[in-house]
């Protein structure tokens, strides 16, 4: 072996350095890319994943030009599975008068990547493939399921499992959602979570139903469209996925309305002491089902046509989640422990940036850890990654309440395609 006496006395170890460790807890979409990232630069990961599989939610996601830039580079081509261009925006009001007919598709040549529309299933299958398979590039990213992270020794890099087993990384990535156990190990206390105010039903319908009803059929007909109906406190999202088969709508409504227990600001309260687990489950348990008498009810007001295609919704997959926030944390990282995703930042939906965040987070941890990084200059090449990340994930954090606010005289606050256009258009990491 040969010393290059140059390098400061901590490297005089070896010339190539071995392979990062790195554990990562969670392997949602975040963890899944993080994994991608780093494998891609020839380190050994291995993702704790607490559920018994690796499943994720019945439901569409955005991949904006920013994050999908990033899936793109990988190889990862939503088309190949069942990801729809978004070419197109109508927004009505509630009643179904027409106020805006955007068209997408000169954007999406002038974005360096296209707006897409996916199944999150299809996604999270296709992050699942690329992290682990023998065919990609670097080492393949081994899953563990089952493995529930309980605490994380930040300045040894030690991940103790509930089953007590000690896993020793170079970098332990929390990755573990807007609930984040390991964020208690950056900070030592549990952050506070509290409700945005929102709520939203949620579910998938096909496609070639609303076309077989003629009330219906003429909203909905267009491939590629996304379609939004306001009023001053409500609002409702479709967009296809699957190839344009499936349609997936959001509801969105103050919270109030579907949780009246939680609307004297219990939630906000409960979270202060949410470090018990009881109350986290009580927590999680407010994402629950709904019904379709419930929709009714609450969107009263809107679209007779909307209204008729809520009829039609399979019931048992009409869910109620809760939108929540949490309060901006001074810091992301510790030692060998780095956060990522809505463990470091949980987004309102507002502007479909929550995973595409995550996404971003992933890519510039595989920037920030290039192959050949020694192990011991993990802790300041990850304060670098948080120095990258933070203030941009921060705005448009705020971009995404700040979209999610009600009107205001009629009027909404902010042109969310604006927004939209101007944020998300282009790469901010280039790799
Ligand atoms: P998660 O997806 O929550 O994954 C965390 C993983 O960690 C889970 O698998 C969990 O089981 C595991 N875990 C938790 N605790 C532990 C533990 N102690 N040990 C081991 N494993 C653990 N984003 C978009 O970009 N576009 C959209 O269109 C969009 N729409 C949305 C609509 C709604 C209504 C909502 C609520 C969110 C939406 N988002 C959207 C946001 C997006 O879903 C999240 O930001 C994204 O999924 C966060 O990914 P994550 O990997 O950080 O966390």
């Amino acid at each position: 072996m040969t010393i290059n006496k140059t390098l400061p006395e901590k490297h005089l170890v070896h010339d190539n350095p071995r392979p990062l460790k790195v554990a990562i807890v969670g392997a949602g979409i975040g963890g899944l890319c993080a994994a991608i990232a780093l494998r891609r630069q020839g380190h050994q990961v291995e993702l704790y994943e607490q559920s018994k599989s690796v499943t994720e939610t019945g439901a569409a996601i955005h991949l904006a030009p920013n994050s999908n830039g990033i899936l793109r580079r990988w190889g990862i081509l939503a088309e190949t599975f069942g990801g729809n261009n978004a070419d197109g925006f109508v927004e009505r009001m509630s009643t179904g008068e027409i106020i805006k007919d955007v068209d997408l598709t000169s954007l999406n040549k002038m974005w360096q990547h296209p707006w897409q529309l996916v199944h999150r299933v299809a996604l999270h299958n296709k992050l699942k493939e690329t992290a682990t398979s023998k065919a990609e590039p670097g080492i393949p990213a081994v899953i563990r399921t089952a493995s529930k992270a309980v605490h994380v020794d930040a300045e040894a890099g030690i991940l103790t499992l509930e089953d007590g087993t000690s896993v020793v990384a170079d970098a332990v990535i929390g990755a573990d959602g807007v609930y984040s156990r390991t964020r208690n190990f950056v900070h030592g206390k549990q952050a506070r979570l509290f409700s945005s105010g929102k709520a939203a039903f949620r579910f998938l319908l096909q496609k070639k139903t609303a076309l077989e009803d003629p009330l219906t059929a003429p909203l909905l007909e267009k491939d590629n469209v996304l379609s939004m109906w306001h009023a001053e406190d409500r609002r409702v999202v479709v967009y296809p996925c699957n190839h344009n088969e499936t349609l997936n709508f959001v509801f969105i409504h103050p919270d109030s309305e579907s949780h009246a227990t939680q609307s004297d600001g219990a939630l906000s309260l409960l979270s202060e002491y949410m470090a018990t687990e009881s109350l986290l489950i009580r927590l999680k348990a407010w994402n629950k089902q709904g019904s379709i008498d419930q929709v009714l009810k609450v969107f009263r007001d809107f679209d007779p046509a909307l209204k008729k295609l809520i009829s039609k919704v399979d019931e048992s997959e009409l869910k109620v989640w809760q939108l929540l926030d949490m309060e901006q944390l001074p810091s992301w990282t510790r030692m060998r422990l780095a956060l990522l995703g809505d463990a470091a930042h949980p987004f309102t939906p507002h502007q479909g940036q929550g995973a595409g965040q995550a996404m971003e987070d992933a890519a510039a941890l595989g920037t920030v850890l290039p192959k050949g990084t020694y192990p011991a200059d993990v802790p300041e090449r990850l304060q670098l990654y948080e120095r990258i990340r933070y203030k941009r994930a921060h705005m448009i954090q705020e971009y995404s309440r700040q979209a999610g606010r009600d009107w205001i005289n009629g009027k909404p606050q902010i042109d969310m395609m604006a927004y939209t256009a101007y944020n998300f258009g282009h790469d901010e990491i280039d790799h």
